[in-house]
């Protein structure tokens, strides 16, 4: 008996995708390199049991980063590292009440006012910057200054 083929003519035409998928992440996407933030479950992790202020502050940390570049979100025991090419900024403390993040740089930035402290990494060229955000507001013209001279920093010189 001829097995007759149900709404033959109604189906979908098969479509092949190619996909890339990118090994840090792996999400998939059709377009090759395609731009876009990664996370990985370590990060998830590292946010389980913060307090939610700071995760929303952290969250917006990220969408901010994000407007200026791609970036990679990676997570240690003690902190969380945003990258570039390579790390630019380490998100140290999730408290009740704020986020703290350090910035490196290869110079002191001391006319400013958003810093709390600024301290040479021993044994390199390296300033870390210490920024308290504690308000939404806070991530205001100067700060998000900074968080572009940073994200540079975290990308290759060619
Ligand atoms: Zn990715």
């Amino acid at each position: 008996m001829r097995k007759r083929l149900i709404n033959y003519k109604f189906e979908k035409p098969l479509t092949i995708k190619l996909m890339w998928t990118c090994t840090f992440c792996n999400r998939s996407f059709e377009k090759v390199n395609q731009t876009h933030s990664c996370k990985d479950q370590s990060v998830d992790d590292f946010l389980l049991g913060k307090p939610d202020y700071a995760i929303n502050l952290f969250d917006l940390l990220i969408s901010k980063f994000e407007e200026i570049g791609p970036i990679k979100i990676h997570a240690t025991k003690s902190m969380v590292v945003i990258s570039a090419d390579k790390g630019f900024a380490y998100v140290i403390n999730l408290g009740k009440n704020f986020l703290d993040i350090v910035l490196p740089f290869n110079e002191r930035f001391e006319d400013n006012l958003c810093f709390r402290k600024i301290a040479l990494v021993p044994g390199t060229n390296d300033y870390n910057h210490h920024l308290r955000i504690m308000y939404q507001e806070d991530f205001n013209e100067e700060v998000f200054d900074y968080m572009q001279k940073a994200y540079d920093k975290g990308k290759k010189k060619f």
